[in-house]
């Protein structure tokens, strides 16, 4: 994971968060008692979960840090766009989604990171594991935060959301997982440009090869000739089906991201 525990916002949590993210028995109880503020529980009051969202402004997305950018996007940056992504289906596959439905699920799907953090493939956190953090948290969030307020309705809609994207069965959960990787090739791109040529980010193109639906995969097209562009035949990293990185690297991005097209 991380080796900067330096927070950028002021507080001094980030390294119990770090330090509950390597334990082997993450418990989302230790997690929450660790904060500058321990929500209150139980309440109708939807406030302590709204404070809790801030997280999600101040956490980072932990896959640039590796390539020293320590000052990248947030959980809710990459969130934010993703749902606006989603209103730009095309007809083809706007006629066949509810596009609202999209829009939430965007907004909803990285939610658990607000105290799980944003584990990557690198991290050495078996998926089943990463999936019990989240799973707990997000039922923290919906039962112990937000159980009582409007009769908690709004949190079992929220869980409900959550629940389809990580099943991934529905048109609507395999689009947003195509957005949450154009996201990323988008990023990827903005980084290598801001970085004038210095730095190559070509190991993220491999998660355009996992993207499913072709309208989507005609925005990632797009976003990879750009970046072939800018890179004007100079030495860079892409990844295609043709070209593979290698086997460990192969089995950690595929266990998070899906072995099938
Ligand atoms: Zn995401």
């Amino acid at each position: 994971m991380s080796t900067n525990n330096v927070s950028t916002n002021g507080t001094s949590d980030s390294s119990n968060l770090d330090a509950a993210a390597t334990s082997q028995t993450w418990l989302v109880e230790e997690v929450v008692a660790g904060l500058p503020a321990v929500p209150k529980t139980d309440t109708q009051s939807p406030v302590p979960f709204f404070h809790m969202l801030e997280r999600l402004k101040t956490t980072k997305r932990e896959g640039w840090r590796r390539f020293g950018i320590d000052r990248g996007e947030s959980i809710s940056d990459h969130m934010y766009r993703m749902s606006l992504i989603t209103m730009f289906a095309p007809e083809s596959l706007a006629t066949k989604l509810n596009i609202p439905h999209c829009t939430k699920m965007a907004l909803v799907h990285d939610m658990a990171e607000a105290l799980v953090g944003d584990i990557t493939p690198v991290d050495g956190v078996a998926k089943h594991e990463k999936n019990r953090r989240e799973s707990t948290t997000m039922d923290y969030f919906t039962k112990k935060l937000l159980g009582r307020v409007n009769g908690g309705l709004t949190g079992q809609q929220i869980m409900d959301i959550w629940q389809e994207y990580e099943d991934s069965n529905t048109l609507e959960s395999k689009f947003v997982h195509d957005v949450d990787k154009i996201e990323l090739i988008l990023q990827m791109v903005e980084y290598e440009r801001v970085h004038k040529g210095k730095l190559d980010l070509g190991e993220f193109s491999w998660v355009a090869t996992k993207i499913v639906l072709p309208e989507v995969q005609a925005w990632a097209d797009e976003v990879l000739k750009e970046r072939e562009e800018f890179w004007a035949g100079k030495d860079h990293l892409v990844y295609t089906e043709n070209v593979k990185p290698d086997e460990k690297k192969l089995e950690q991005t595929d266990e998070y991201y899906g072995k099938d097209k």
